[in-house]
């Protein structure tokens, strides 16, 4: 099933569960507004190239639309639709006051120039312009973009609105970004997961983890987690995987993976078969790559007692299912990886303000947004006799449904 398929099939469950009218279920499916863009630049050797840009406007009932731009050959109308639309939900269930948006540029970013790719960047944000806003549209970083995108971005918009930090977030510090913001999803992906141990009468010390993908989210999971005593036993990235059931060490690790660019040849941990990773035996799986990756042909094999969703749509609905019937317990990734726009958002209000927190206040109210997300979606599963995923949902849902009931919605 495709991630919008996912998605929407979400979406209609706690639909159903908080038994809300047709009329209002059917419209908050439709995004607001679908862009798609050509980009043609020269590249650095003077040929034109083209790529499409897309971004996608789902919904701004509770404000501002909020979300990611990826650079990756992938990148489809569908997924990004999908994306947007979870970002709505997402950023409901973290009770921020923003809507939902996402957008993406169809490019292999490694075989691009620095160049070629402020280029393409400009371009795209030059066709978008008056579509986004410190009010209207709020972009950010995602897979293939960075802090450097958004400057650009920053700088290409402000050429003709003037000055505005506050249009993009996961700026660089110099440009407005806000301290916390590079580890905060990871910092958010723990708080998460040690919110559902407490549940459980558990706690990271001493239990093992394993992660899938070491990038921005996966490698400072792993670092917090280290840190608070969790054992790391196995982690994979697109080079490989490597393994130590003692826990390996993971600012080493880091380091390596700094220094060589991959994780394999690491002293400290074996080599073993990234298709195995998410079948290893541990107390917690962490994905944190890429969409679909528990799926109907390796769910029953997964050994972990609980999965928390680091990346986005990591598993599909018959995972899901088959998952759930041997008692794994999931924590969803509307809010599991909600700590990324949560800082975005305090990089947005600071931004307004013209002031600057520093990183203990991001980080100390990065966790009371995580913690109190996390009682309202048990109060949900309480309510609604549901499992987390669904918690999430009908919380997300619900709150979107009644702001766009409270704003009127005759035309
Ligand atoms: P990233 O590009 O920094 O890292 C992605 C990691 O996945 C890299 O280590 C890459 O090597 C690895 N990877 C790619 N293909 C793989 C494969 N086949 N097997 C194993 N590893 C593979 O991206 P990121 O920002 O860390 O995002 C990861 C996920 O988290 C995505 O789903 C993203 O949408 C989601 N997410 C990110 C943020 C954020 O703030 N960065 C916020 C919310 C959600």
């Amino acid at each position: 099933m495709n991630a919008l398929a996912a998605t929407s099939r979400n979406f209609r469950n706690a639909a159903r569960l908080l038994g809300l009218d047709a009329k209002i279920e059917k419209s908050l499916l439709i995004p607001f507004r679908e862009i798609k863009v050509e980009c043609t630049i020269p590249k650095d050797d003077g040929t034109l190239v083209s790529y499409v840009g897309f971004r996608v406007q789902h919904d701004n009932a509770r404000g501002p639309m909020k979300g990611g731009i990826r650079y990756h050959p992938e990148v489809d109308p569908d997924e990004v639709n999908a994306l947007a639309q979870l970002m709505t939900w997402k950023t409901a269930v973290a009770d921020l006051p923003y809507g939902g948006a996402k957008g993406g540029i169809g490019c292999t970013p490694r075989e691009l120039s620095k160049s070629e790719l402020e280029r393409l960047t400009r371009v795209f944000t030059q066709k978008i312009h008056d579509l986004i806003g410190i009010h209207t549209d709020v972009p950010a970083p995602d897979m293939g973009t960075n802090a450097q995108t958004m400057a650009w971005i920053l700088d290409e918009y402000s050429k003709f609105h003037g000055h505005s930090p506050a249009v993009v977030t996961g700026k660089p510090i110099d440009l407005g970004g806000s301290l916390g913001r590079e580890a905060a999803t990871g910092r958010g992906v723990v708080f998460a997961t040690e919110a559902l141990l407490a549940e459980h009468g558990k706690s990271v010390k001493g239990l093992t983890f394993v992660i899938q993908g070491f990038g921005n989210v996966g490698s400072w999971a792993a670092q917090f987690l280290h840190e608070k005593g969790g054992k790391v036993v196995a982690v994979s990235d697109i080079t490989g995987a490597i393994s130590n059931p003692n826990g390996l060490d993971i600012p080493a690790l880091v380091k390596h993976k700094e220094d060589t660019g991959s994780l394999l040849n690491f002293s400290g941990g074996d080599v073993m078969n990234p298709n195995e990773l998410l079948i290893q035996e541990c107390d917690v799986l962490i994905p944190s790559a890429l969409g679909g990756v528990l799926n109907r042909e390796n769910a029953s094999s997964v050994r972990a007692k609980f999965i928390i969703e680091a990346a986005n749509h990591p598993t599909d609905p018959e995972a899901d299912e088959i998952l759930s019937k041997k008692g794994v317990i999931i924590l969803p990734d509307i809010y599991a990886n909600a700590g990324g726009v949560t800082v975005s958002y305090f990089e947005w209000v600071q931004n307004i303000q013209g002031f600057m927190w520093d990183e203990e206040k991001v980080n100390n109210e990065l966790h009371r947004y995580m913690n109190k997300a996390f009682q309202d979606i048990k109060n949900m599963c309480k309510t609604h006799d549901c499992n987390l995923r669904m918690g999430a949902f009908t919380l997300g849902v619900n709150r979107v449904a009644r702001a766009t009931l409270l704003r009127g919605w005759e035309a």
